[in-house]
C-alpha cells in the first residue's frame, strides 16, 4: 500500500513510498543553507529501494563537510531538488519534506549542524536530539531503532 507520494513543483517527476521515513531532521548547515537557499533544511530519510522515483533527474555532485561525495539530484525543468545522496552513508537517501504531497505528517526528531543555526530561528517541541556537527554515527543509529518501528 502507498503511504506517501510527492514530486516537483512541474510534476514531471513523481515518487511514491510504502514506507515510513527512518528520520525525519533539521539541517542547518552552510552547505543546506546554499543548495536550498534557505536558512533551515527539514529532510526525511529512506532507503534507496524504499522509494519509487519516475522522471529524470539532473545531478549534481559536490564534496561533503567529511571529504566524500555528495549528490543531489534535481528536475531538469523546474530546478526544484529531489533526493541528497552521500558517498558517507551509502544506501539512504534524503528527501527534502516539501515536497510531499501529505508535508504535513512528518515532524523532525533530530536537528543538525546546530553550531550554524541561524539566531531567530527558535526551539522546536518536536527535536528531542540535537547534534553540533552532523551526527552521523548516531543518526545512524536512530535510523536503525526505528525500523523495527516500521514493521
Ligand atoms: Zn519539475
Ligand atoms: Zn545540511
Amino acid at each position: 500500500m502507498i503511504k506517501h507520494t510527492g514530486g516537483c513543483y512541474c510534476k514531471n517527476i513523481t515518487y511514491s513510498s510504502e514506507y515510513d521515513p527512518m528520520l525525519v531532521f533539521n539541517c542547518h548547515c552552510l552547505t543546506c543553507k546554499k543548495i536550498s537557499g534557505e536558512a533551515i533544511s527539514t529532510a526525511v530519510t529512506f532507503y534507496e529501494s524504499e522509494v519509487e522515483f519516475s522522471g529524470d533527474m539532473q545531478i549534481f555532485e559536490y564534496k561533503g563537510g567529511s571529504g566524500k561525495s555528495v549528490y543531489k539530484h534535481f528536475c531538469e525543468n523546474c530546478g526544484c531538488r529531489l533526493i541528497t545522496k552521500v558517498d558517507l552513508i551509502e544506501g539512504f537517501i534524503y528527501i527534502p519534506i516539501g515536497t510531499f504531497d501529505d508535508w504535513n505528517s512528518f515532524k523532525p526528531k533530530v536537528e543538525l549542524w546546530n553550531e550554524f543555526k541561524s539566531d531567530w530561528v527558535g526551539e522546536f517541541d518536536c527535536v528531542s536530539t540535537i547534534f553540533e556537527d552532523n551526527g552521523t554515527l548516531d543518526r545512524i543509529q536512530i535510523c536503525l531503532e526505528n525500523l523495527d518501528q516500521r514493521e
